[in-house]
């Protein structure tokens, strides 16, 4: 039977309640059951929408006037919310966004993974859930009258929104990337302009050690030279007589990737240093390190928790990136194997071993749904696998590799929910239960969530 045809039309302006949300943090209210998707609607909400955009079985609003206010709904703090394309919940409580993404996870383990039995514990928030950031890579331009400005990108677009502070970034990386923009703007230096390739400061990043203090800036240009260099790094130490590392990334190509290959240390360390927990870590301009460590100390405790280690057990950590998850686990274990692709990554993992003074760690370049067979043809037989793969899940050659390993255990994070979810069925399917999932909040604000999962091997 043929569709019926979408009851509303383009540009036409209904009354529309909201009854639930998107995993965006979009508003969803029906007409005659088609559902219209609308952002910065909140479920209880009813209010005027004009219909943008009509597709088959669902189409999107844009919100008008809201008649009656959910007692969830907040003024934004910040100014350029509704512009920017950075934060997606600010205009609701905390409390609805800790609610609405433990529904997020709950929902599509049900869907994607038939996990319906399955306990997801409410979302560990954050006492204030601003100012988290330990790092920003903001876009430099300029203005009409030729003074630079510093801001994110207008939603779907390469505007730049001239601010002055991001509420989600670290207070002294918002200071020092205006006091750059400062220094630089008075030096005369360009911003370069992404249409004609011309010019010469790209982006600036800071980096924040939360708990050391530490402070790292990146300035990436288009040019080989650094203009002004020795008067800039001078007016930066005394703007900032704490910064750690001054950094000159050069980066010509025509390329939305923020930094290029060549990276010269111009002021001070190579290195920062950062600190979850008792364990210390290197952060060098492109390691990956997680953004908010306040939250990361939450989730790696989870981890271990899940774990479950009483200092017998071999365990192994796919995905380690620069060891951050095992140098952790290795506080309670016998000995940890960490497998990640980038070398960088590898090297920096071995360093903060040695940092930590820790020696059952080893860390393999490879990628790991190889290393796994291999590691079990050399007879390795882990008692717990973690694994913390990017948002497209764990190879499928990886999953196979645990089920053949036959762990005791496995603990699974993850910063997508729906791919965690197909894993997951594919991890019951071979003999595992899911125990716990527990999601913790780590970009408040945004729609983002991160989980912490624990399977078990089913007793036979
Ligand atoms: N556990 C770390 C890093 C997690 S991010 C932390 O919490 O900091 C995921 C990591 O997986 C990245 O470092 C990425 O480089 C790595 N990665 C991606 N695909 C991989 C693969 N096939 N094998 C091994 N590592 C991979």
């Amino acid at each position: 039977m043929a569709k019926p045809k979408p009851p509303v039309q383009k540009n036409e302006t209904i009354q529309l309640t909201f009854e639930d949300l998107t995993h965006e943090g979009n508003g969803v209210g029906k007409v005659d059951g088609y559902p219209l998707f609308v952002p910065y609607g909140l479920p209880g909400e009813t209010a005027q929408v004009k219909v943008v955009k009509v597709k088959k079985n669902f189409g999107f609003g844009k919100l008008l006037e809201v008649h009656e206010e959910s007692d969830d709904r907040v003024e934004p703090p910040c100014d350029v919310y509704y512009k920017c394309g950075g934060c997606q919940l600010q205009h609701m409580s905390y409390q609805m966004q800790l609610d609405m993404k433990q529904k997020q996870v709950k929902d599509v383990l049900k869907k994607i993974g038939h996990l319906e039995h399955v306990s997801v514990h409410d979302t560990i928030g954050m006492d204030d859930p601003w100012r988290y950031r330990n790092k920003v890579q903001i876009p430099v331009g300029e203005k009409e009258n030729g003074e630079l400005k510093t801001g994110f990108y207008q939603k779907r677009s390469h505007n730049i929104i001239d601010m002055d502070t991001c509420l989600i970034q670290d207070e002294m990386n918002d200071r020092m990337v205006e006091t750059v923009r400062r220094i630089a703007s008075n030096l005369g230096i360009s911003a370069y302009d992404e249409q004609t390739h011309r010019g010469a400061l790209r982006h600036i990043m800071v980096r924040t050690g939360q708990n050391t203090k530490d402070i790292m800036v990146v300035l990436v240009t288009k040019t080989k030279k650094l203009p002004h260099q020795d008067k800039l790094i001078d007016e930066i130490k005394d703007a900032f007589p704490n910064v750690k590392s001054i950094v000159h990334n050069v980066n010509s190509a025509k390329t939305n990737v923020i930094l290029g290959k060549e990276t010269n240390v111009i002021y001070g360390d190579e290195y920062i240093y950062d600190t979850i927990g008792d364990i210390k870590f290197m952060i060098s301009p492109k390691s990956f390190y997680q953004v908010n460590p306040t939250q990361t100390k939450h989730l790696y405790d989870k981890a271990l928790e899940y774990a479950d280690l009483r200092g017998g057990e071999t365990v192994i950590d796919a995905y380690c990136g620069i060891g951050t998850i095992s140098l952790f686990l290795a506080q309670k274990a016998k000995k940890v194997y960490g497998v990640e692709i980038v070398p960088e990554a590898v090297t920096d993992a071995k360093k903060n071993a040695r940092l930590n003074k820790m020696d059952n760690a080893d860390f393999f370049v490879g990628e790991a749904e190889k290393l796994m067979p291999w590691w079990k043809n050399q007879g390795l037989e882990p008692d717990v696998i973690v694994v913390d793969p990017p948002r497209k899940g764990c190879d499928e050659a990886l999953l196979n590799s645990m089920l053949e390993m036959q762990p005791e255990r496995i603990v699974y994070v993850s910063c997508n929910p729906s791919t965690l979810a197909r894993d997951l069925r594919i991890l019951e399917d071979g003999g595992y239960e899911t125990k716990e999932v527990q999601p913790v909040d780590m970009f408040p604000q945004t729609s983002h969530v991160e989980c912490v999962t624990w399977l078990e091997k089913k007793s036979d």
